[in-house]
Protein backbone atom coordinates (compact mmCIF):
# COMPACT_ATOMS: atom_id res chain seq x y z
CA UNK A 1 0.00 0.00 0.00
CA UNK A 2 1.28 3.29 -0.63
CA UNK A 3 1.78 5.79 1.61
CA UNK A 4 0.53 9.48 0.02
CA UNK A 5 2.09 12.20 2.61
CA UNK A 6 0.72 15.12 0.94
CA UNK A 7 -2.35 14.40 1.16
CA UNK A 8 -1.94 13.26 4.48
CA UNK A 9 -0.31 16.35 5.08
CA UNK A 10 -3.19 18.20 3.73
CA UNK A 11 -5.90 16.36 5.75
CA UNK A 12 -4.18 16.66 9.20
CA UNK A 13 -5.80 19.22 10.96
CA UNK A 14 -8.94 18.27 10.26
CA UNK A 15 -8.13 14.34 11.26
CA UNK A 16 -6.81 15.99 14.32
CA UNK A 17 -10.35 17.95 14.76
CA UNK A 18 -12.13 14.78 14.66
CA UNK A 19 -9.69 13.16 16.65
CA UNK A 20 -10.07 15.85 19.22
CA UNK A 21 -13.86 16.11 19.21
CA UNK A 22 -14.50 12.64 19.43
CA UNK A 23 -12.04 11.37 22.25
CA UNK A 24 -11.64 14.13 24.52
CA UNK A 25 -13.83 12.44 27.22
CA UNK A 26 -10.80 10.07 28.22
CA UNK A 27 -8.12 11.80 27.70
CA UNK A 28 -6.28 14.16 29.81
CA UNK A 29 -4.27 17.25 29.33
CA UNK A 30 -0.60 16.02 28.54
CA UNK A 31 1.26 16.55 31.72
CA UNK A 32 4.58 18.28 31.83
CA UNK A 33 7.73 16.61 30.86
CA UNK A 34 9.71 16.26 33.94
CA UNK A 35 12.86 15.08 32.89
CA UNK A 36 15.97 17.34 32.97
CA UNK A 37 18.59 17.84 30.60
CA UNK A 38 21.57 15.92 31.99
CA UNK A 39 24.14 18.40 32.90
CA UNK A 40 27.13 16.93 31.55
CA UNK A 41 30.40 17.22 34.03
CA UNK A 42 33.69 16.74 33.57
CA UNK A 43 35.00 13.34 34.46
CA UNK A 44 37.71 13.83 37.02
CA UNK A 45 40.27 11.34 36.36
CA UNK A 46 42.14 9.52 39.68
CA UNK A 47 39.58 11.14 41.62
CA UNK A 48 37.80 8.18 43.28
CA UNK A 49 38.25 7.62 46.91
CA UNK A 50 41.23 5.43 48.16
CA UNK A 51 39.11 4.49 51.07
CA UNK A 52 37.59 6.43 53.86
CA UNK A 53 33.95 7.64 53.60
CA UNK A 54 32.50 9.83 52.08
CA UNK A 55 34.43 11.63 50.01
CA UNK A 56 32.34 14.35 47.82
CA UNK A 57 34.11 15.88 44.91
CA UNK A 58 31.87 18.47 44.16
CA UNK A 59 30.20 20.91 46.18
CA UNK A 60 27.01 20.83 44.19
CA UNK A 61 26.84 16.89 45.44
CA UNK A 62 23.96 16.38 47.61
CA UNK A 63 24.97 15.04 51.39
CA UNK A 64 23.31 12.60 52.10
CA UNK A 65 23.42 10.10 55.49
CA UNK A 66 25.03 7.17 53.94
CA UNK A 67 24.12 4.66 56.85
CA UNK A 68 20.50 5.36 56.63
CA UNK A 69 20.10 5.01 52.86
CA UNK A 70 22.99 3.03 52.12
CA UNK A 71 22.72 3.85 48.11
CA UNK A 72 24.06 1.32 45.68
CA UNK A 73 23.54 2.53 42.03
CA UNK A 74 25.38 -0.22 40.76
CA UNK A 75 22.65 -2.70 42.29
CA UNK A 76 19.90 -4.60 39.69
CA UNK A 77 16.98 -3.30 38.38
CA UNK A 78 13.60 -5.08 37.55
CA UNK A 79 12.36 -4.94 33.92
CA UNK A 80 9.26 -6.36 35.07
CA UNK A 81 6.85 -8.68 32.23
CA UNK A 82 3.51 -8.28 31.40
CA UNK A 83 1.46 -9.55 29.10
CA UNK A 84 -2.71 -9.64 28.83
CA UNK A 85 -4.37 -8.50 32.44
CA UNK A 86 -7.45 -10.40 32.33
CA UNK A 87 -10.23 -12.22 34.23
CA UNK A 88 -8.85 -15.71 34.99
CA UNK A 89 -5.00 -15.12 36.53
CA UNK A 90 -2.69 -17.73 34.13
CA UNK A 91 0.88 -17.94 33.33
CA UNK A 92 0.33 -15.15 30.20
CA UNK A 93 -2.04 -13.15 32.26
CA UNK A 94 -2.79 -11.04 35.14
CA UNK A 95 -6.14 -10.32 37.02
CA UNK A 96 -7.08 -6.58 37.48
CA UNK A 97 -7.07 -6.97 41.26
CA UNK A 98 -3.46 -8.92 41.25
CA UNK A 99 -1.67 -5.85 38.48
CA UNK A 100 -3.23 -3.57 41.46
CA UNK A 101 -1.36 -5.52 44.25
CA UNK A 102 1.69 -5.63 42.09
CA UNK A 103 1.28 -2.06 42.23
CA UNK A 104 0.95 -1.89 45.75
CA UNK A 105 3.44 -3.69 46.92
CA UNK A 106 5.99 -2.29 44.61
CA UNK A 107 4.85 0.92 45.88
CA UNK A 108 4.86 -0.01 49.56
CA UNK A 109 8.24 -1.76 48.97
CA UNK A 110 9.77 1.08 47.76
CA UNK A 111 9.66 1.26 44.22
CA UNK A 112 9.51 3.63 41.84
CA UNK A 113 8.62 3.81 37.88
CA UNK A 114 10.97 5.33 35.16
CA UNK A 115 10.98 4.59 31.79
CA UNK A 116 12.89 1.86 29.94
CA UNK A 117 14.31 4.98 28.07
CA UNK A 118 15.61 6.85 31.41
CA UNK A 119 17.16 3.27 32.62
CA UNK A 120 19.18 2.37 29.83
CA UNK A 121 20.42 6.61 29.19
CA UNK A 122 21.58 6.09 33.32
CA UNK A 123 18.60 9.26 33.92
CA UNK A 124 17.65 7.75 37.18
CA UNK A 125 15.56 10.20 39.14
CA UNK A 126 14.06 8.37 42.27
CA UNK A 127 14.15 9.79 45.25
CA UNK A 128 16.65 8.85 47.62
CA UNK A 129 16.59 5.11 49.37
CA UNK A 130 13.94 4.40 46.67
CA UNK A 131 14.22 1.99 43.64
CA UNK A 132 13.67 2.17 39.93
CA UNK A 133 11.11 -0.27 38.47
CA UNK A 134 10.48 -0.75 34.83
CA UNK A 135 7.36 -1.68 33.57
CA UNK A 136 7.24 -3.86 29.68
CA UNK A 137 4.09 -4.91 28.33
CA UNK A 138 4.05 -7.61 25.26
CA UNK A 139 1.35 -8.12 22.50
CA UNK A 140 -0.46 -4.85 22.53
CA UNK A 141 -3.45 -6.65 23.78
CA UNK A 142 -6.97 -4.73 24.06
CA UNK A 143 -6.65 -5.83 27.78
CA UNK A 144 -3.98 -3.58 28.22
CA UNK A 145 -5.20 -0.19 26.77
CA UNK A 146 -9.10 -0.30 26.25
CA UNK A 147 -11.56 2.27 25.43
CA UNK A 148 -15.31 1.76 26.25
CA UNK A 149 -18.11 3.32 25.45
CA UNK A 150 -21.28 3.84 27.72
CA UNK A 151 -24.15 6.28 27.30
CA UNK A 152 -22.29 7.57 23.79
CA UNK A 153 -19.37 8.47 25.87
CA UNK A 154 -15.89 6.99 25.66
CA UNK A 155 -13.50 6.19 28.64
CA UNK A 156 -10.71 4.48 29.98
CA UNK A 157 -11.39 0.81 31.06
CA UNK A 158 -10.59 1.06 34.73
CA UNK A 159 -9.98 -2.70 34.25
CA UNK A 160 -7.24 -2.59 31.45
CA UNK A 161 -3.66 -2.02 32.23
CA UNK A 162 -3.48 1.62 31.26
CA UNK A 163 -6.54 2.61 33.49
CA UNK A 164 -5.26 0.81 36.68
CA UNK A 165 -1.63 2.64 36.43
CA UNK A 166 -3.69 5.84 35.40
CA UNK A 167 -5.60 5.75 38.99
CA UNK A 168 -2.99 4.14 40.89
CA UNK A 169 -0.70 7.50 39.97
CA UNK A 170 -3.47 9.51 40.28
CA UNK A 171 -3.53 8.14 43.72
CA UNK A 172 0.29 8.25 44.23
CA UNK A 173 1.63 11.23 42.21
CA UNK A 174 4.92 10.14 43.95
CA UNK A 175 4.88 6.68 42.05
CA UNK A 176 6.61 7.82 39.01
CA UNK A 177 5.90 7.18 35.39
CA UNK A 178 6.81 4.62 32.57
CA UNK A 179 5.65 1.73 31.14
CA UNK A 180 6.93 0.33 27.49
CA UNK A 181 4.19 -1.20 25.54
CA UNK A 182 5.60 -3.77 22.91
CA UNK A 183 3.02 -3.75 20.00
CA UNK A 184 3.10 -5.40 17.10
CA UNK A 185 0.88 -5.39 13.46
CA UNK A 186 -1.72 -4.74 11.98
CA UNK A 187 -4.14 -4.10 15.22
CA UNK A 188 -2.30 -3.37 18.56
CA UNK A 189 -4.61 -2.84 21.19
CA UNK A 190 -7.06 -4.28 18.80
CA UNK A 191 -9.46 -1.24 18.24
CA UNK A 192 -8.43 0.10 14.74
CA UNK A 193 -10.14 3.70 15.16
CA UNK A 194 -8.17 4.55 17.98
CA UNK A 195 -4.34 3.91 17.60
CA UNK A 196 -3.40 6.98 16.48
CA UNK A 197 -5.37 8.35 19.82
CA UNK A 198 -4.37 5.28 22.01
CA UNK A 199 -0.29 6.34 20.79
CA UNK A 200 -1.00 9.88 21.80
CA UNK A 201 -2.33 9.16 25.31
CA UNK A 202 0.68 6.71 25.80
CA UNK A 203 3.56 8.82 25.08
CA UNK A 204 2.12 12.18 26.50
CA UNK A 205 1.39 10.61 29.75
CA UNK A 206 4.99 9.06 30.12
CA UNK A 207 4.79 5.48 28.40
CA UNK A 208 6.43 4.51 25.39
CA UNK A 209 5.81 2.48 22.29
CA UNK A 210 8.22 -0.19 21.64
CA UNK A 211 9.04 -3.13 18.71
CA UNK A 212 7.71 -6.45 19.02
CA UNK A 213 8.34 -7.21 15.44
CA UNK A 214 5.53 -7.08 12.95
CA UNK A 215 3.26 -9.72 12.81
CA UNK A 216 5.09 -11.45 15.99
CA UNK A 217 8.23 -13.33 14.06
CA UNK A 218 10.17 -15.93 15.41
CA UNK A 219 13.23 -13.83 14.39
CA UNK A 220 15.16 -16.81 15.15
CA UNK A 221 13.83 -18.19 12.24
CA UNK A 222 14.50 -15.97 9.66
CA UNK A 223 17.62 -14.78 7.94
CA UNK A 224 19.13 -11.49 7.63
CA UNK A 225 17.28 -10.18 5.53
CA UNK A 226 13.82 -11.48 7.05
CA UNK A 227 14.66 -10.45 10.25
CA UNK A 228 15.32 -6.58 9.22
CA UNK A 229 12.07 -7.00 7.19
CA UNK A 230 10.36 -8.04 10.08
CA UNK A 231 11.77 -4.91 12.44
CA UNK A 232 11.45 -2.37 9.53
CA UNK A 233 8.05 -2.70 8.90
CA UNK A 234 6.99 -2.53 12.48
CA UNK A 235 8.74 0.65 12.66
CA UNK A 236 7.18 1.95 9.69
CA UNK A 237 4.16 1.61 10.93
CA UNK A 238 4.37 3.03 14.33
CA UNK A 239 6.04 5.72 12.19
CA UNK A 240 2.73 6.09 10.14
CA UNK A 241 0.59 6.81 13.90
CA UNK A 242 3.84 8.82 15.25
CA UNK A 243 5.52 10.44 12.37
CA UNK A 244 9.48 11.43 14.32
CA UNK A 245 8.68 8.85 17.15
CA UNK A 246 11.80 7.08 18.14
CA UNK A 247 11.47 3.44 18.08
CA UNK A 248 14.33 3.01 20.56
CA UNK A 249 13.25 -0.54 21.92
CA UNK A 250 12.96 -4.22 20.77
CA UNK A 251 11.09 -7.04 22.95
CA UNK A 252 11.99 -10.48 21.31
CA UNK A 253 9.04 -12.30 20.36
CA UNK A 254 8.74 -15.49 22.06
CA UNK A 255 11.81 -14.24 23.95
CA UNK A 256 14.06 -15.65 20.69
CA UNK A 257 16.81 -13.42 18.81
CA UNK A 258 18.09 -13.86 15.55
CA UNK A 259 20.78 -16.66 15.70
CA UNK A 260 24.21 -15.24 15.70
CA UNK A 261 25.99 -13.11 13.41
CA UNK A 262 22.66 -12.23 12.50
CA UNK A 263 21.90 -10.73 16.78
CA UNK A 264 23.36 -7.26 15.40
CA UNK A 265 20.26 -7.04 13.31
CA UNK A 266 18.40 -6.94 16.56
CA UNK A 267 20.00 -3.83 16.83
CA UNK A 268 20.01 -2.01 13.59
CA UNK A 269 19.28 -2.62 10.13
CA UNK A 270 17.18 -1.35 6.88
CA UNK A 271 14.37 -2.76 4.77
CA UNK A 272 13.41 -0.61 2.04
CA UNK A 273 12.62 3.26 2.66
CA UNK A 274 12.93 2.20 6.70
CA UNK A 275 16.15 2.12 8.75
CA UNK A 276 15.54 1.31 12.77
CA UNK A 277 17.96 1.71 15.75
CA UNK A 278 17.13 -0.09 19.18
CA UNK A 279 19.50 0.71 21.94
CA UNK A 280 17.44 -1.62 24.00
CA UNK A 281 16.16 -5.62 23.52
CA UNK A 282 14.65 -7.41 25.93
CA UNK A 283 14.67 -11.11 26.43
CA UNK A 284 11.62 -12.98 28.12
CA UNK A 285 14.57 -14.30 30.80
CA UNK A 286 14.08 -14.57 34.07
CA UNK A 287 16.32 -12.34 36.07
CA UNK A 288 16.68 -8.55 37.30
CA UNK A 289 18.81 -6.34 35.05
CA UNK A 290 22.14 -4.78 35.94
CA UNK A 291 23.02 -0.99 36.97
CA UNK A 292 23.88 0.70 33.58
CA UNK A 293 26.97 1.20 35.08
CA UNK A 294 27.66 -2.08 35.83
CA UNK A 295 30.38 -3.85 34.00
CA UNK A 296 27.86 -6.56 33.47
CA UNK A 297 25.72 -4.27 31.49
CA UNK A 298 24.20 -5.15 28.29
CA UNK A 299 21.35 -3.17 26.71
CA UNK A 300 21.11 -5.41 23.42
CA UNK A 301 20.57 -8.43 26.17
CA UNK A 302 18.72 -7.17 28.83
CA UNK A 303 16.27 -9.68 31.02
CA UNK A 304 13.03 -9.46 32.57
CA UNK A 305 11.18 -10.79 35.62
CA UNK A 306 7.86 -12.19 35.15
CA UNK A 307 5.18 -10.66 36.81
CA UNK A 308 3.15 -13.56 37.29
CA UNK A 309 2.23 -16.28 39.77
CA UNK A 310 1.73 -18.95 37.95
CA UNK A 311 4.53 -21.04 36.72
CA UNK A 312 7.14 -18.86 37.50
CA UNK A 313 9.58 -21.70 38.95
CA UNK A 314 10.82 -19.45 41.53
CA UNK A 315 12.36 -16.90 39.64
CA UNK A 316 9.16 -14.11 39.36
CA UNK A 317 8.37 -10.91 40.56
CA UNK A 318 7.55 -11.85 44.19
CA UNK A 319 10.53 -14.24 44.41
CA UNK A 320 12.92 -11.61 43.39
CA UNK A 321 11.41 -8.81 46.18
CA UNK A 322 11.94 -11.77 48.61
CA UNK A 323 15.12 -11.71 47.86
CA UNK A 324 16.02 -7.91 48.12
CA UNK A 325 13.83 -7.89 51.02
CA UNK A 326 16.56 -10.29 52.57
CA UNK A 327 19.34 -9.29 50.65
CA UNK A 328 19.08 -5.20 50.34
CA UNK A 329 22.69 -4.48 48.95
CA UNK A 330 21.81 -6.56 45.60
CA UNK A 331 18.78 -3.58 44.96
CA UNK A 332 19.79 -0.48 43.22
CA UNK A 333 18.79 2.50 45.64
CA UNK A 334 18.95 5.89 44.29
CA UNK A 335 21.43 8.18 45.96
CA UNK A 336 18.67 10.70 44.89
CA UNK A 337 20.53 12.60 42.33
CA UNK A 338 20.95 11.62 38.78
CA UNK A 339 24.10 13.14 37.99
CA UNK A 340 25.72 11.54 40.72
CA UNK A 341 26.34 7.72 41.08
CA UNK A 342 26.84 6.45 44.50
CA UNK A 343 28.07 2.83 45.26
CA UNK A 344 29.67 1.40 48.46
CA UNK A 345 33.43 0.90 48.18
CA UNK A 346 32.97 -2.81 47.57
CA UNK A 347 31.25 -2.15 44.27
CA UNK A 348 34.78 0.24 43.40
CA UNK A 349 35.59 -2.80 40.56
CA UNK A 350 32.41 -3.47 39.45
CA UNK A 351 31.62 -0.20 37.73
CA UNK A 352 32.13 0.68 33.88
CA UNK A 353 33.88 4.07 34.23
CA UNK A 354 32.97 4.55 30.20
CA UNK A 355 29.86 4.75 31.25
CA UNK A 356 29.57 7.28 33.97
CA UNK A 357 29.45 10.32 30.86
CA UNK A 358 30.64 13.11 32.95
CA UNK A 359 28.81 11.75 36.24
CA UNK A 360 30.31 11.99 39.30
CA UNK A 361 31.38 8.67 40.85
CA UNK A 362 31.04 8.26 45.07
CA UNK A 363 31.73 5.78 47.12
CA UNK A 364 31.34 5.46 50.62
CA UNK A 365 32.35 2.72 53.41
CA UNK A 366 30.38 2.76 56.51
CA UNK A 367 31.72 1.58 60.28
CA UNK A 368 29.87 -1.81 60.57
ZN1 LIG B 1 4.80 -11.47 22.26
Amino acid sequence: MKFNRSLFAALLPLLMLIILAGCSSWREEPKENTVKESQEKPLQEGKLPEQQTPQVQEKDVEEIDFSKIRPNENGQVMILMYHGIGEKEEEWVRTPENFRKDLDVLYEKGYRLISLKDYIENNIQVEAGLSPVVLAFDDGLLNQFNIIEENGQKRLDPDCAVGILEDFKKRHPDFGAGGSFFVYYPLPFRQKALIKDKYDFLIQNGYDIGNHSYTHENLGKLDAQGVQKALALNVKQTLSYLPDYDVYALALPYGIGPKGDDYKYAAQGTYQDTSYNHRAILKVGSNPAYSPVSLKYDPLKLPRVRASEANTAGVGMYDWLAVFDKYPHRRFISDGDPDTITIPESEKENINRDSLKGKTLRTYKLEE
